[in-house]
């Protein structure tokens, strides 16, 4: 078995419903559910109206392959996606990405891993750092802590919710 460790989030609707349901839709077509950050929010940038985003680390055991996880993770997107349609919601209303494999080193065209911008994002690092501080990233070597504690964004990352 494989943990593996995903950024979920997003921007619109009922944005702690629908992690709800990305977090269910996870456990069910992907693996147990082991470990949860708390909701990091973070505040938007760049155009003044947008919501900010909630965003949420969990991790999960798995015996699926990378690529399998990612089929896996990119149907419960769509799925949610057609929710969204339905209810007249716009873009973006969930993202999943997967920050981390085991140890594993992926790079292929459709899938990196570990999650080549978690190092420049807070809204990764934070959550990430919380669940897992000791972790070492298989590329750079550092602790998720270390690298949380080095990151250079300084963007509005705060809890939401425990
Ligand atoms: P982003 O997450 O960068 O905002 P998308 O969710 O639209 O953008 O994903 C774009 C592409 O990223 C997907 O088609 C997927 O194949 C690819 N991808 C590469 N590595 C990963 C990863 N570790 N987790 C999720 N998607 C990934
Ligand atoms: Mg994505």
């Amino acid at each position: 078995m494989a943990k593996v460790y995903f950024l979920i989030g997003g921007n619109l609707g009922n944005r702690e419903q629908i992690l709800q349901n990305t977090l269910n839709a996870l456990n069910k077509d992907v693996g147990k559910v082991l470990k949860l950050s708390a909701l990091y929010e973070t505040e938007p940038w760049g155009f003044e109206h947008e919501q900010s985003f909630l965003n949420q680390v969990v991790m999960i055991e798995t015996d699926l392959m990378p690529e399998n996880v990612l089929n896996r993770t990119q149907k419960i997107e769509k799925d949610l996606g057609r929710i969204r349609k339905k209810n007249r919601y716009s873009e973006r209303t969930i993202d999943i990405d997967i920050l981390l494999y085991d140890d594993l080193i992926v790079n292929t065209e459709r899938l990196e891993i570990p999650h080549p911008r978690m190092a420049e994002r807070m809204f990764a690092l934070a959550p990430l750092a919380e669940v897992a501080p000791e972790f070492i990233h298989p590329v750079n070597g550092k602790t998720l802590l270390e690298m949380k504690n080095s990151c250079p964004d300084t963007s509005g990352v705060s809890i939401f919710k425990a």
